[in-house]
């Protein structure tokens, strides 16, 4: 089963997101954007999203949820969870 599910906390560090080249990261960057301004929220080091939302942004780079996961890790954007695991999953 997929490692993505409805409790999966998707927190994006935004400060690694700006230092990405914009060729890779430009729709990530563009898509965590509207969300800021959105909610007014442009102050912060993070942004919490929605799964829902992190499953649009696979469609838009063409992977399965789980690989724009590891790709996001890979990238330094998606922060680890607090008990220094990816997932903090209560299913
Ligand atoms: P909306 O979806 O109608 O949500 C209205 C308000 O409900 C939000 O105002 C927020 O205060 C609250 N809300 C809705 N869902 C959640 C949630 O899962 N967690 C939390 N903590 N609060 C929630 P807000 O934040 O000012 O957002 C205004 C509108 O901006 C939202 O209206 C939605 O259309 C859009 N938006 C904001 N953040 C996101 C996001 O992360 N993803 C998506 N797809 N849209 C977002
Ligand atoms: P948390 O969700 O684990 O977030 C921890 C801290 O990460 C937050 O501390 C904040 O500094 C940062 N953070 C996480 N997501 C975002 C984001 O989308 N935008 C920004 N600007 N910062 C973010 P903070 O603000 O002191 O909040 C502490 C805890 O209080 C949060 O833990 C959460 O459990 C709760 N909380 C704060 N604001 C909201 C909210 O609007 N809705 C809900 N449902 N919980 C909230
Ligand atoms: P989720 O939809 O996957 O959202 C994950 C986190 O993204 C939320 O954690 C919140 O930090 C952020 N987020 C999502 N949408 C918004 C938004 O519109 N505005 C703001 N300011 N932040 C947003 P949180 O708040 O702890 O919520 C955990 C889960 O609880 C959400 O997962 C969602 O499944 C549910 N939830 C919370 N509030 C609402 C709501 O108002 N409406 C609905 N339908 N579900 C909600």
């Amino acid at each position: 089963s997929s490692a993505i599910t409805k409790s999966t906390k998707i927190v994006l560090n935004l400060e690694s997101l700006g230092s990405l080249p914009a060729d890779e990261a430009g729709p990530l960057a563009r898509y965590a954007s509207t969300i800021q301004a959105q909610r007014h929220d442009y102050n912060g080091k993070v942004l919490s999203i929605r799964t829902e939302d992190l499953k649009s942004l696979a469609i838009i780079y063409d992977m399965s949820p789980d690989e724009l996961t590891t790709r996001l890790i890979e990238w330094g954007v998606l922060s680890p969870g607090a008990d220094g695991s990816i997932y903090s999953d209560v299913d």
